[in-house]
């Protein structure tokens, strides 16, 4: 418990137990337990409930909240400007899968090394609760006239089809367990992408805490399950196993890591084959000083 004090929010304006708060922790708790260069942390949000993550944080990292949609954008200009950042995107499932989805799918074919992390509620919250992208057809919860008339995205399935290396699925009320899927997210090589079931207690009364507390299952406690990748010929057959786990969703809802590939070279990497002096202190597993070095 001293522990989560240390990082409440001096101050925030999410409604009392909003799983903004079990995001915000588990963030907060897996950069110090890594020992990050604080200086070199840059977090970038969207518009939404969500976006408003940087300010409440209270380890001292920077932050960008930027424009509806296109925190992916900037975070990819961030992480080419200074490759010795570790650049992470907030942004709700509204955000990143509805104005931003181009992003979201363009980003994947780079495998940029950024962490994305999605505040899935199925709500836009800030703006009183309508249908967001991942809210399925036929539910009506308290904030819609009629039950939602359009299909939903599936983010897993999504970013496993775009390209995305390294995909997992956590909880936001299972702060210790989200703190260690960002952990891994973060230490990935390449492009990682983290949904977090984030009940909205405010407008969405169908998924609740209790609701998922009901099916939610660790995809690592399943004797068989094995997500990562070892080497290009289990490419197939790991993204097959993972697509399909991705498609389980009701009675059972399984959380983990779903993909990890670390053999197929990140965007910086390809840059540095291609134009040698552009990177050249890269990569690097030291801080670098950027400044000045480019030529
Ligand atoms: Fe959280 Fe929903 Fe309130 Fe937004 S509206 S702060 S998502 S509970």
């Amino acid at each position: 418990m001293e522990a989560l004090k240390q990082f409440k929010p001096e101050w925030s304006d999410w409604c009392p137990g909003c799983g903004n708060f079990g995001i915000l922790n588990a963030e907060q708790q897996a950069i110090m337990e890594l020992g990050l260069n604080l200086e070199r942390v840059v977090i970038v949000s969207g518009i939404g409930c969500s976006g408003k993550l940087p300010h409440f944080m209270r380890v001292p990292i920077s932050g960008v909240h930027t424009l509806h949609g296109r925190a992916i954008a900037f975070a990819t200009g961030i992480k080419l400007a200074n490759p010795s950042l570790e650049v992470i995107v907030n942004g709700g499932d509204g955000d990143l899968l509805g104005i931003g989805v181009g992003h979201f799918v363009s980003v994947g074919r780079r495998n940029i090394d950024i962490t994305v992390i999605i505040h899935d509620n199925g709500v836009y919250g800030l703006t009183k609760g309508q249908a967001s992208p991942t809210l399925l057809r036929g539910i009506k919860t308290k904030s819609l006239p009629k039950p939602n008339i359009n299909d939903a995205i599936n983010p897993l399935f999504l970013a496993l089809s775009s390209g995305y290396t390294f995909v997992a699925r956590g909880y936001a009320y299972d702060v210790k367990h989200l703190k260690e899927l960002i952990k891994m997210a973060i230490k990935h090589k390449g492009l990682a992408v983290i949904d977090v079931l984030q009940p909205c207690p405010t407008y969405n009364d169908i998924n609740t805490k209790e609701w998922y507390d009901k099916r939610i299952y660790k995809l690592e406690e399943q004797p068989d399950w094995d997500p990562v990748v070892r080497n290009e010929n289990e490419v197939k057959d790991k993204l097959k196993k993972a697509i399909e786990k991705s498609l389980e969703w009701g009675d059972r809802i399984p959380i983990g890591v779903f993909y990890k590939n670390e053999t197929i070279p990140s965007f910086e990497e390809r840059i540095s084959q291609a134009a040698p002096s552009y990177y050249q202190y890269y990569p690097s597993s030291q801080p670098i000083e950027i400044e000045g070095k480019l030529n």
